[in-house]
């Protein structure tokens, strides 16, 4: 039986659709975790077993991955800079992927996630992935690059106002899909695979701001400049535009991450395990312009 954690998240319905469809999973043989079942029902209908769980609540997460075989943890979204929360709901669920008797837990990481990155919540990740290795279960961790969606977060502003402020410098990101991802990570959790593995989830290619940006101006028709700022006085025009000053914060700390180099990296990991072709960063803007404009 394959369970995944955060069904009814964005890459939680992604992980399971592909499940049933590509990977040819029987319904009967998932298990989808939730805070909310309500949310799932149109999966409890299909024939998925929908079960609550809390990461704030081992117990419940002891309980819903008992009889699992393969457990897929999908990260919580919830960043507090000001807590440790969500490393602790992380452990707590691979404490009861242990007590439960899982064979296989699968973790949905972060590129470079080591001491030393600059991106504020990396921690969470890491200290994930040493919990995960310390538990002794066999694990793939995936560590994910950032999705080609995040980009609905700057675009659509940097598109009206013809002006995108950064401070990544030269730096490459290699968004991905999230639903290429979602198609890849399927495959791992459905593979049977008992070996231990590390895949880096990217997109097919790296691009610096300047690229992104001409890309942009080619498929919109809109000019876009991009301007290089300081970190701190990106961080103040991030504030001043209504953002809260943690999320503020985080913002600019994955641009640091960018002009560092740590994000660029591109891995043929998605094609491998998914078989299918990633879609490309064009093809993203293509598919969304009127979404982005
Ligand atoms: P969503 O926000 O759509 O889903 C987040 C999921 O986290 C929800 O399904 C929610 O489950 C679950 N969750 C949060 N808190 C708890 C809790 N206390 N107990 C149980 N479940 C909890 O995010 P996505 O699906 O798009 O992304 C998945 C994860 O990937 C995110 O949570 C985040 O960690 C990370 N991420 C990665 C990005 C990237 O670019 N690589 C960008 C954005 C996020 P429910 O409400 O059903 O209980």
């Amino acid at each position: 039986t394959l369970l995944v954690t955060g069904a009814s998240g964005q890459l939680g319905r992604a992980v399971i659709n592909h499940l049933l469809e590509a990977q040819k999973i029987a319904p009967a043989s998932i298990i989808a975790t939730t805070r909310n079942p309500e949310n799932l029902a149109d999966l409890a209908a299909r024939g998925i077993a929908v079960r609550a769980a809390d990461f704030d609540d081992t117990a419940s997460l002891e309980e819903a991955f008992t009889g699992a075989d393969r457990v897929l943890v999908i990260s919580t979204g919830e960043l507090d800079l000001k807590s440790d929360r969500r490393l602790k709901q992380h452990q707590a669920a691979v404490a009861a992927a242990k007590a439960a008797g899982v064979a296989h837990l699968l973790y949905t990481s972060m590129p470079n996630p080591e001491p030393g990155s600059p991106v504020l919540f990396a921690g969470d990740h890491y200290g994930t992935e040493q919990a995960i290795k310390a538990s002794g279960i066999p694990y793939t961790i995936f560590r994910n690059g950032w999705y080609q969606e995040n980009l609905f977060m700057s675009l659509p502003h940097a598109i009206s106002s013809g002006k995108w402020y950064t401070s990544a410098a030269d730096g490459r990101v290699a968004h991905s899909a999230r639903d290429d991802m979602a198609a890849a990570i399927a495959a791992g959790l459905a593979s049977g695979s008992k070996e231990s593995h590390i895949y880096t989830l990217t997109g097919p290619q790296a691009y610096t701001t300047n690229e992104i940006a001409a890309l942009v101006s080619e498929v919109t028709g809109k000019p876009l400049e991009v301007i290089q700022l300081p970190d701190e006085t990106l961080t103040e025009g991030v504030k001043a535009a209504g953002v809260p000053e943690d999320f503020a914060r985080i913002i600019v700390s994955f641009d640091v991450n960018t002009r560092a180099g740590r994000i660029g990296e591109v891995t043929d990991a998605v094609e491998r395990l998914s078989g299918r072709k990633p879609r490309t960063l064009k093809q993203f803007l293509e598919a969304n312009k009127t979404a982005l404009l």
